[in-house]
């Protein structure tokens, strides 16, 4: 049987690369919001939603679709070594691509005459396709005793420093309205540190690169810790 679902919203969010977004929802702080397709763009639809301090958003892991999927996938949290089945999983590489993500709503607004809804929180790439929005309802989705199997903790953190020229740009960035957040981004992306699992065991000389906003941040590993060195504007 085949389905046809409609986008019913965008996700907007400052992630604008896959690597670097974290792997699950509410470990990075980041702020964006979610603007209802034009179809679906009724303030009637959203009556009440704002009684609600979390959100679930239903989305499509679009840029993975084309890939396909696989029965087993090898979780980066197993270092890439072992497989598990994909509904064993929260892969992005899926039979019918979906992902779901619970998020904090901060306000339900009209921007432009487009529905918005202000979220933060999100694992989702910047325009993500969101197929369904639903209210979090803690006393049947907040599970006290579930066990979580491979993901029974959040990702140890690592240390974040800082150059001084990195520090410098960003607290310069950081003065301008649109990147308010960029600093409390960058140490909370960089501390779950995105590089794949099998880079984490050994030394890596490496120099890495995160899109956040329209920003690229220059990073390497120092002293078993991030050393964030430079902000570039990113090559459009
Ligand atoms: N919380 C969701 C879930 O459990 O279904 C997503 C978990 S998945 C491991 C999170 C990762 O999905 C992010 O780190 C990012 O690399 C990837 N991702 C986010 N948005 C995507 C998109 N639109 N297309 C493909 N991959 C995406």
């Amino acid at each position: 049987m085949t389905y046809q679902i409609k986008a019913v919203a965008r996700c907007r969010t400052p992630y604008k690369q896959k690597f670097g977004i974290p792997r699950q929802p509410g470990l990075v702080a980041a702020r964006g919001f979610v603007e209802l397709e034009a179809e679906f763009n009724h303030m009637d639809a959203v009556r009440g939603l704002e009684q609600y301090s979390h959100l679930w958003l239903l989305f499509c892991f679009h840029e993975n679709l084309a890939q396909g999927w696989k029965t087993t996938v090898r979780p980066p949290r197993l270092g890439g070594n072992e497989k598990l089945g994909v509904f064993a999983t929260r892969s992005t590489f899926r039979p019918n691509g979906i992902g779901q993500s619970v998020v904090k709503l901060h306000g339900v607004v009209q921007r432009n005459g487009k529905v918005c809804l202000e979220i933060s929180g999100m694992d989702l790439l910047d325009n993500t396709p969101v197929i369904d929005i639903k209210p979090y309802i803690p006393f049947s989705d907040a599970i006290h005793d579930a066990v979580g199997g491979i993901a029974h903790e959040a990702p140890a953190l690592m240390t974040v420093n800082y150059t001084e020229l990195a520090s410098a740009q960003i607290a310069a960035y950081a003065a301008q309205p649109q990147y308010l957040d960029l600093a409390e981004l960058i140490d909370g992306v960089l501390a779950q540190d995105p590089r794949p699992a099998y880079k984490k065991a050994k030394e890596d000389p490496k120099l890495y690169q995160v899109a956040l906003y329209d920003l690229d941040i220059f990073w390497c590993i120092e002293n078993a810790g991030i050393k964030v060195l430079e902000l570039r504007p990113a090559k459009l």
